[in-house]
Order: structure tokens, then C-alpha cells, then sequence
């Protein structure tokens, strides 16, 4: 399975044992011994009680078990992102913790929205909250207003018959000095400067309003939790409501096809330059259909990233899922080991990484602490991520994954072994990372790692059926921890009282030392995918 690989490792080691030998006998000891208790020291920071107080959160009655699109799992988005922040790890998606994924592609799926022969995403291209009715609109001609301010100095609607008409407009305001809109808005309060200049477009009736964004990310955040926005909800469900439409900079450009300049972003900068209008009138061809229910279609992904020194392109991707499987009427299922065993350890290896950055031992590659939602409704918000990644997918070395750690299942209760871990992946993924896991393993928390469900075959399929995956189908090699199955799966009683927090962060601590080495060590680990769980895909 594994014969050329280690032909080249034998001679590099022999090469290094002379080395060792004849140049500095004791220095890679030393420095071993120094970075082993170094490990150890930071895997006591590992504290069942703080995991504890986490997963206290995570299965509250609040929480409503964290269905993907609920108010639940937005709390804990909420939660897990306000975590992050008071650690000090940075936002990656556009300034916020937050990355939206769509749960359905049913709902709002890719034919939704046509312009000149080009098909457009909900939630990726363009926005909207629902409300309208079911509608198909055609459109003809578009007409482009700037930034859709009409003030005394400064009109973009002036010479401009909207009425019954489609507009767009963007943003913002002119970035011009002889322009003095009284306050400029920064970018995550612009809720506030459009809500101005919508009183101003409902006024004058046109057919349809879009407003160009740079990022689309940031409105639907601000549109999930801005209070500015309850009201515009309500304007979306009035009678006559005209529906307003967030599209991104580049679908904006699509509405132009027979102008050559690059419209509008050149009319734009020409604002800019100048402080003066340059609204105009273009035949354009779009086709949109309109759906009434877009509200629960939305999951959410939460991540943070801690910063590397000397190689921090390169980024670990630590992860769970926070999501689980909600209410029905007045009970709800905590999950409390599925997942927010793993989550709450994402959590506390954050915290533990923070301090030894803080400590002195900042990480050479990046980390990404990863949360994502959509796990239990098929995997969505990890394949989301995968195919929407923010940083390149070339530059994650790996991704260590959990799936409920903090129980033990039956065929190791009834053999009385607690210390026990599943590894799923590793060497089918990369024989350096199996490695690495099993040396770390042997040196700190010694659980006895079972391989049983990592055999190509194996009928549980587990290595398909939790997030990781969606990295392995992209090359990047994984490790998946897991307790094994219980009665307690996917009922209402996977409570807290259950979790066995000792053992729960025991396992932590292979991940983290596994982690530390994967960040640290002067070369990345080698992908190994010519295996046999591969050719087991479909
Ligand atoms: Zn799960």
C-alpha cells in the first residue's frame, strides 16, 4: 500500500541519523524534549469544566437544539461568533464571523433569475427577503440612478423618469469632496444611509429597485440582524411593495451588454472623480421569477481564523458542526454529543491556541476555527464552504474534523475501555498526517485509537457522512474523530448529563497536539489519495 513513499523516508532518515551523529548530537533532543513539554503544558489548559460551561450554552432550552435557518441556530451562531471575537480571532468572510449558505436548492434554485442569457445564484449573486408574492418580471431596459441620492446639490434622479420603471443604483455615496452628504457611512452601518434613499425611490414608483453591493455577505448579515431592517421587512410585505433586489458589482455589470465600458463601476468612479451624476438609460434583457418564502433558506457558517507567523498562507482548518436538529412542539433535542461535544471543543482549542499565542508560541501557519451549519440537512454548510472558500482551497493542509467525542458507545463499555478514540481519514487521506497522529498519540493523552470504521467497505460509511468529507473530495487530507454511535443518537435524550467530560477532552488533547505539529513542522503534510477509500466513492 505504501511502498515507494517510504523507500524515500528510509534514506532521508538514515541521512539524518549521521547527521545527528557526527554534528550535534544532543540538538534535535533538546529541542524535541523542549517542544514535547511545551505540548504537554498547553494540553493541560484543556479544562472539562470550561468545555462544560460551552456545551451549558449550546444545549440550553434557548438554543431550541440548533436547527439549521431557526432562531435557535442563530443564537448560536451568535454565541459561537461572539466567542471568537472576545478571544481576539479574526473575522475572514468580509469582516463578520459569518458566512451564509443557501439550506434548499429547491426553493430558489439557479433558473430563478436570467440576465442577457446568464443565470444568476440567490445568495451568491444576488438578495432578498421574502415577502413578495410569487411573480415573474421581465424587463427591458434599465436605468442606472448612481447612488440613488436626490438632494439639492446633488441629484442622481434628475432629467430621470423612474416611474413604472426598473433602477439600480449603488451603495454608498460619492467619494468626492465637493459631495458633503453631512456624515459618511462606514461600511457595516450602510443600513442606515439606504434606508434614506428608499423613501426617496418608493416616492417615485419605479417597477423594481436593485442595489449594487460589494458585498453581498455583509447586507444579508446586516439584513439578519440589523434592527433598521425589521422595518424594510415591513415594507416588503405592504401591498404595494416594490421589490428591492441586492446584486453584486459584477452581476450589475451583466445589464449592460452593448455598452463596452465597464458599466456601471466606470460610472461610478466618474461620480467619484468628478461629484457630479451620470444616471443613464440602457435596453437591457432580464428575467426574473420572484419566490414568496426565502427566510429558512439560510444556514450559516462561523468561523475565525488565527493569524500564522513565517507561513501563515497556509491555513489548518479545525472544525465541527454546530447545528443539530431543533424542536417539535414543546420538546427539543439538545445534542449535546452530536455535536456540540465537538463544537465546544473547536471552542476550547481556540482559547488554547489564543494563549499560547499570547504565551510567546504563536502558530507558523494559520488556523481556521471552523463552525458550520446545514451538517444534519446534508452536509451543506461544509460544501458551501468548500465551494466558497475564504482562503484557496490549495492553501488548507488539512482538516481535523469532530463528530461526537464526548460519549462512549456500547462495544467499549462492555470491554470497560473509556480512553478510546475513532480515526476515520487519516491514512487514507495522507500517510504523514496518519503518522503524526499516532506519534502524538503516543506521546500525550495515549488513547487507544480504533480504526475499525476507517476500513475501505466499511458499511457505516462513516467517512462520508460528516464534514470532513466535503475536504477529502477536494484532495485535502482529514482526520475525523468520533465516539461511535449510542442510543442517544438522534433523540431527544443526547443530553448533557450524559457527556463524559474527562474523556471528552482527552480526545481534545490528541487534536490539539495533531494540530500544533501540523502548524508547526517546517514542511506540510503530503496528500496521499491514490487509496482505496477513494475508489470506494460515488
Ligand atoms: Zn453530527
Amino acid at each position: 500500500m505504501n511502498g515507494s513513499p517510504e523507500k524515500k523516508r528510509n534514506t532521508f532518515f538514515f541521512r539524518w541519523i549521521i547527521h545527528l551523529f557526527f554534528f550535534n548530537p544532543f540538538f534535535f533532543f533538546q529541542n524535541a524534549t523542549a517542544q514535547d513539554s511545551l505540548v504537554a503544558r498547553y494540553c493541560k489548559s484543556i479544562l472539562p469544566e470550561e468545555t462544560r460551561s460551552l456545551l451549558e450554552v449550546l444545549t440550553s432550552d434557548s438554543l431550541e437544539g440548533r436547527e439549521t435557518g431557526k432562531p435557535g441556530q442563530k443564537k448560536a451562531a451568535e454565541f459561537i461568533a461572539g466567542y471568537f471575537s472576545s478571544l481576539g480571532l479574526k473575522p475572514v468572510s468580509h469582516g463578520t464571523f459569518f458566512q451564509y449558505h443557501p439550506l434548499s436548492i429547491t426553493a430558489n434554485h439557479g433558473f430563478n433569475f436570467e440576465v442577457n442569457q446568464q443565470y444568476f445564484l440567490f445568495m451568491k449573486d444576488y438578495f432578498y427577503l421574502d415577502g413578495y408574492a410569487d411573480t415573474m418580471i421581465v424587463l427591458d431596459t434599465m436605468i442606472f440612478v448612481g447612488y440613488g441620492i436626490s438632494e439639492e446639490k446633488y441629484d442622481d434622479y434628475s432629467k430621470m423618469n423612474v416611474t413604472g420603471k426598473p433602477v439600480m443604483f449603488f451603495n454608498g455615496e460619492p467619494q468626492n469632496k465637493k459631495y458633503l452628504p453631512g456624515e459618511k457611512t462606514k461600511p457595516t452601518e450602510w443600513s442606515t444611509s439606504w434606508k434614506k434613499k428608499l423613501a426617496v425611490v418608493y416616492e417615485k414608483r419605479p417597477s423594481l429597485v436593485f442595489i449594487i453591493c460589494d458585498s453581498l455577505d455583509l447586507v444579508i448579515d446586516s439584513l439578519n440582524y440589523s434592527l433598521h431592517m425589521e422595518e424594510f421587512g415591513r415594507l416588503n410585505h405592504s401591498p404595494n411593495a416594490i421589490p428591492v433586489i441586492f446584486i453584486t458589482r459584477d452581476m450589475a455589470r451583466n445589464f449592460y451588454p452593448e455598452l463596452t465600458e465597464e458599466k456601471p463601476g466606470e460610472s461610478k468612479n466618474k461620480i467619484d472623480r468628478r461629484g457630479k451624476p451620470q444616471s443613464f438609460v440602457s435596453k437591457s434583457s432580464a428575467f426574473i421569477r420572484l419566490v414568496s418564502i426565502t427566510g429558512q433558506l439560510k444556514g450559516q457558517n462561523v468561523f475565525g481564523l488565527l493569524e500564522g507567523t513565517d507561513k501563515k498562507d497556509e491555513a489548518l482548518v479545525i472544525s465541527a458542526h454546530y447545528d443539530h436538529l431543533g424542536k417539535a412542539d414543546s420538546v427539543f433535542y439538545p445534542g449535546a454529543d452530536d455535536d456540540g461535544s465537538g463544537t465546544s471543543v473547536v471552542m476550547e482549542l481556540a482559547q488554547v491556541f489564543l494563549q499560547a499565542q499570547k504565551g510567546g508560541h504563536p502558530p507558523r501557519r494559520s488556523i481556521l476555527f471552523l463552525m458550520v451549519s446545514g451538517e444534519e440537512k446534508g452536509l451543506l454548510g461544509s460544501e458551501y464552504f468548500v465551494t466558497h472558500p475564504p482562503v484557496p482551497l490549495k492553501q488548507i493542509i488539512t482538516d481535523l474534523n469532530m463528530d461526537m467525542i464526548g460519549r462512549t458507545d456500547e462495544k467499549h463499555d462492555s470491554l470497560g475501555i473509556r480512553d478510546y478514540v475513532y480515526i476515520i481519514g487519516s491514512d487514507n487521506t495522507s500517510k504523514e498526517l496518519h503518522d503524526i497522529s499516532e506519534k502524538n498519540n503516543s506521546l500525550y493523552p495515549r488513547l487507544r485509537l480504533d480504526y475499525t470504521y476507517n476500513k475501505p467497505g466499511d458499511p457505516n460509511r462513516y467517512y462520508y457522512r460528516s464534514d470532513h468529507y466535503n475536504f477529502a473530495k477536494n484532495k485535502i487530507p482529514v482526520i475525523f474523530y468520533f465516539n461511535g454511535t449510542h442510543k442517544d443518537y438522534h433523540r431527544i435524550t443526547d443530553t448533557i448529563d450524559k457527556i463524559d467530560f474527562e474523556i471528552l477532552c482527552k480526545r481534545a488533547q490528541l487534536i490539539f497536539s495533531t494540530a500544533w505539529e501540523l502548524v508547526n513542522r517546517s514542511e506540510r503534510v503530503r496528500p496521499d489519495f491514490d487509496r482505496e477509500f477513494e475508489k470506494a466513492d460515488h
